[in-house]
């Protein structure tokens, strides 16, 4: 007996969630439930967050959730429990299978069988932005080592368990050497540990075009955030069925399994929503928790009822469906079903103990890590870069030099492009003199002669090398 914890949510949330807890009781499925209260009526009585303090240790204690959506109330500052959840709880795999149930649902990809595997902590999402000048702000895009390497191993562990073929990696490295370079870096170290397993990887833009024309071309797509939010919702769409899709958010300790979509609130207490996503997240969930058996018995009487054309109001379509029933009719034909296998479906045949082996982070001994420049960002309204190169060059002393100036990225100074548009946020790129070494000292002291100067230094970014390796990037043109 597992125990978890459960929350009804808002909208249809309660129909859907007793729909499915009905069927995978029916299936065998052993669990006792603590549910909890989280959405509307927690952010309405004051909570920002949507959840109050002892949920939070109920959830803890339990280690598994089942979540209904919620509905988030518009305005007033109300933060989304999804994403404080799965930073909170370190969910930081964020699983999402997108399979085409062609012909019993409308599609144009009949062959998809995708599961994105996104990346669900780091990335843009670290949500740390700042307004640097009066025209330019910045997001600070955050990729670590161990959030890639538990994210790749993740989806080659599913790829291993689950019988995949293939996983692939979309970056857009050949721009973001650093971040995205570093991802698709482990990327090729982690495929070496699974020569069974091809592996492949795709610059984003294409990949993600591909993707949408032939998703049969893929089986698992592990990807970093951003790109996998976007991805995992085109993916969902072109397979007929973003609302029969569940997800699962995965930490070392936690876990959170529900459906992608949200709480139609327009549908609430009709007897009409569709409950496969949520079933889907709890197969998952079953899946996680080593009730394979009971997954797989839900699962295949599931894709059995869709294939008998008893469906819900959301994917009836004539000539295709037989029967157009409620969300408490669906649950009793998926019920009815449980022990039989689709005939046209493929069916699903899950490992016995379909357990991850997910290693704890190791850190890596320390680099060899050398000061070798310094950027210092400058807010200046000027337009000629050669003035400001003047300037700096002035609070300058022997032992560095003034490098490169660019803007946005692009290098202006020296030699730069009349042509080009600059902004009032400017880079200036300060390195050692040949045969000096450049200590922190240095840049306090180019700080106070920036100062003295009158010169508006808004961020430093110190430049390091890592084993002889840079680590940074080189101005655009440079
Ligand atoms: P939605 O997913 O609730 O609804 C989009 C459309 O799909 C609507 O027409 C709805 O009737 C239909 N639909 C969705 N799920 C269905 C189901 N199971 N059966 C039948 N029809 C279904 O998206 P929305 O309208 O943009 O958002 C409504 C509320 O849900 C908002 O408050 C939003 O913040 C919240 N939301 C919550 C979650 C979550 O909790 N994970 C996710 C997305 C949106």
């Amino acid at each position: 007996m597992q125990r978890i914890t459960i929350a009804k949510g808002d909208g249809i949330g309660p129909e859907i969630m007793d729909a499915t807890l009905q069927i995978i009781k029916a299936a065998g499925a052993q669990l006792e439930y603590d549910e909890i209260e989280v959405g509307e009526k927690v952010y309405l009585s004051g909570n920002t967050s949507g959840i109050a303090k002892e949920s939070w240790d109920t959830i803890i204690r339990n280690k598994v959730f089942l979540k209904a959506p919620i509905t988030t109330p518009q305005g007033g500052g109300y933060k989304s429990l999804n994403v404080t959840t799965r930073k909170f709880l370190g969910l930081y795999s964020n699983v999402r299978p997108c399979i085409s149930l062609y012909p019993f649902v409308t599609t144009k990809h009949p062959e998809m069988d995708i599961v994105i595997i996104r990346e669900n902590e780091e990335d843009l999402y670290a949500g740390i932005e700042h307004q640097q000048t009066d025209e330019v702000v910045q997001c600070l895009k955050l990729i670590s080592r161990p959030g890639c390497e538990k994210i790749i191993r993740y989806a080659f562990e599913y790829a291993k368990v689950y019988g995949r073929k293939k996983v692939t990696c979309f970056t857009k490295d050949n721009i973001m050497k650093q971040t995205d370079g570093l991802f698709h870096q482990v990327f090729d170290e982690i495929a070496t540990e699974y020569p069974e397993i091809e592996n492949e990887h795709w610059i984003i833009d294409i990949g993600a075009a591909k993707m949408s024309d032939t998703p049969e071309a893929f089986d698992v797509i592990v990807t970093l955030n951003l790109y996998g939010d976007v991805i995992s919702d085109i993916a969902a769409q072109i397979a007929g069925s973003v609302g029969l899709a569940g997800s699962a958010n995965i930490g070392e300790e936690c876990a959170m399994f529900e459906a992608i979509h949200g709480s139609a609130p327009r549908r609430a207490g009709q007897n009409m929503a569709n409950p496969s996503g949520l079933l889907e997240g709890a197969v998952m969930m079953l899946n996680h928790i080593g009730q394979t058996e009971v997954a797989e018995k839900v699962q295949n009487a599931w894709l059995k009822t869709i294939e008998d054309g008893i469906h819900t109001y959301d994917i009836y379509n004539e000539g295709i469906s037989t029967q157009k029933v409620g969300t408490k009719e669906f649950a009793q034909a998926v019920i009815n079903n449980l022990g039989q296998n689709p005939s046209l479906l493929k069916s699903v045949k899950f490992a016995k103990d379909a357990v991850l082996n997910l290693p704890k982070y190791v850190r890596k001994p320390a680099a060899n890590k050398e000061l070798v420049g310094v950027d210092l960002f400058v807010h200046w309204n000027g337009t000629d870069p050669n003035e400001l190169a003047e300037m700096m060059q002035n609070i300058n002393t022997e032992n560095r030099h003034l490098s490169m100036i660019t803007n946005r990225g692009i290098k202006v100074w020296p030699d730069g492009f009349q042509e080009t548009f600059c902004t009032d946020h400017w880079r200036c790129r300060f390195k050692p003199t040949e045969g000096k070494v450049l200590h922190k000292n240095d840049i306090i002291t180019l700080l106070s002669g920036a100062l003295d100067a009158k010169i508006d230094v808004i961020k430093t970014e110190n430049l390091y090398e890592f084993d002889g390796k840079l680590g940074y990037s080189l101005g655009q043109g440079q």
